[in-house]
C-alpha cells in the first residue's frame, strides 16, 4: 500500500496546472516523501470531491478557478487572511480533524515582489487593474505595506467600487472606479489581476498611466510575455514582469503549511523558467 502523504490541487481547467511541478520541485528539494496529484473537479462536484478526498486520508488541498469561494465555504476553521480575502486556495488537514482554509495568494505576491524584485509599496501609489478572486485576496496584504494611495479599476465599475468599500477599514486611501477614470493619474506600481491577459488582451489604459520608474505586474504567466508585460515594457517600465514567481511562492506558503518546511523559492522559479524544467 501507498503510504506517501496525499495532496492535490482541485480546479477547472487544470490540465495547465503548474502546481504538481512546482510541489515536485519542492518535495525534491526538501528531501520529502509524497505525492501531488492534479485533478478536474466543477464547482458542482468540489464538497463532494473534497469530502472523499479527506475521508481517503488526503493530507492537504490546493484550489483554483473556479473554486476558490467554495474552499472559504468548505473549510471548517479559517485563517485571519483567507477572511478578509473570502477566499481559500489551501485547505490543510488539522491533527483534530479540522480542515483550515487559508489563502496564500496575498504573501505570494507580496514575496515576489519585495523580496525577489525589491519592488517598494510603502508610500507608493498603486493601482490594481481587476476585481474578482485574485484582486480580493490581495489588498488586505498589500495595505500592511501603507502605501499611499491603492485604487482598484475595473470594467464593471460597481464591483470595483463595491470592492474598494469591502475593504475600507483598513485605509481610507482605497478607492474604487472605472478604467476611464484612470486619466490624468499616474502610479508607481501598476498590478494587472485581470484576466484579460490569458486571451491576450488588454484593459484600456492611458499612455501616461505609469510613473517615471514605475514597475508593472502581471499576476497571470505565459512562457512568453503576456499583453501587459509588453505594455509594460513599451511603456518604459524600470520593471515589467510576469506572475510566475507570485506562483511559486504562494505555492511554497501552502507547502510550508502543510510540510513545515519551507523551500528555497529563487531556485525553483529558475529552473521553472529554463526549457529543462518538465
Ligand atoms: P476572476 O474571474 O475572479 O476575475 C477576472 C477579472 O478580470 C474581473 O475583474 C474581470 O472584469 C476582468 N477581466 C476579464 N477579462 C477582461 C478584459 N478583457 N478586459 C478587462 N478586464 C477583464 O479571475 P481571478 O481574479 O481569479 O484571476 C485573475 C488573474 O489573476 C488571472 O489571470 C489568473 O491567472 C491570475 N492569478 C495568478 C495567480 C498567481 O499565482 N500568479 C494567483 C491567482 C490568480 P469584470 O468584473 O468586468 O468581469
Amino acid at each position: 500500500m501507498n503510504s506517501l502523504d496525499r495532496y492535490a490541487v482541485f480546479g477547472q481547467p487544470i490540465k495547465h496546472s503548474q502546481s504538481p511541478k512546482i510541489h515536485r520541485l519542492f518535495a525534491i528539494q526538501t528531501q520529502q516523501q509524497l505525492n501531488y496529484q492534479a485533478q478536474e473537479v466543477s464547482a458542482d462536484n468540489f464538497a463532494n470531491s473534497a469530502d472523499y478526498f479527506f475521508s481517503k486520508g488526503g493530507k492537504g488541498l490546493n484550489c483554483t478557478v473556479p473554486l476558490k469561494e467554495l474552499a472559504y465555504q468548505f473549510a471548517n476553521k479559517l485563517t485571519a487572511r483567507a477572511t478578509f480575502a473570502k477566499a481559500v486556495n489551501t485547505l490543510a488537514l488539522q491533527k483534530d480533524g479540522a480542515i483550515l482554509g487559508d489563502n496564500t495568494d496575498g504573501c505570494g505576491l507580496i514575496t515576489d515582489l519585495t523580496v525577489n524584485h525589491h519592488i517598494a509599496l510603502k508610500e507608493k501609489r498603486l493601482l490594481i487593474l481587476g476585481a474578482g478572486g485574485a484582486s480580493r485576496g490581495i489588498i488586505a496584504p498589500i495595505m500592511q505595506y501603507h502605501p499611499e494611495q491603492l485604487v482598484i479599476a475595473n470594467r464593471t465599475v460597481e464591483k470595483s467600487v463595491a470592492l474598494a468599500a469591502e475593504f475600507q477599514s483598513l485605509g481610507s486611501n482605497i478607492s474604487g472606479c472605472g478604467f476611464n477614470d484612470l486619466a490624468q493619474q499616474q502610479f508607481d506600481l501598476i498590478l494587472n489581476a485581470t484576466s484579460a491577459s490569458l486571451s491576450n488582451q488588454l484593459p484600456p489604459l492611458a499612455k501616461n498611466l505609469l510613473a517615471k520608474k514605475g514597475c508593472c505586474y502581471d499576476l497571470a504567466y505565459a512562457h512568453e510575455p503576456t499583453t501587459f508585460v509588453r505594455w509594460g515594457i513599451e511603456n518604459n517600465a524600470l520593471k515589467s514582469l510576469d506572475g510566475l514567481g507570485m506562483l511559486v511562492e504562494q505555492a511554497a506558503e501552502a507547502f510550508y503549511i502543510w510540510r513545515k518546511i519551507r523551500p528555497d523559492t529563487p531556485a525553483v522559479i529558475t529552473l521553472l523558467k529554463s526549457k529543462h524544467a518538465v
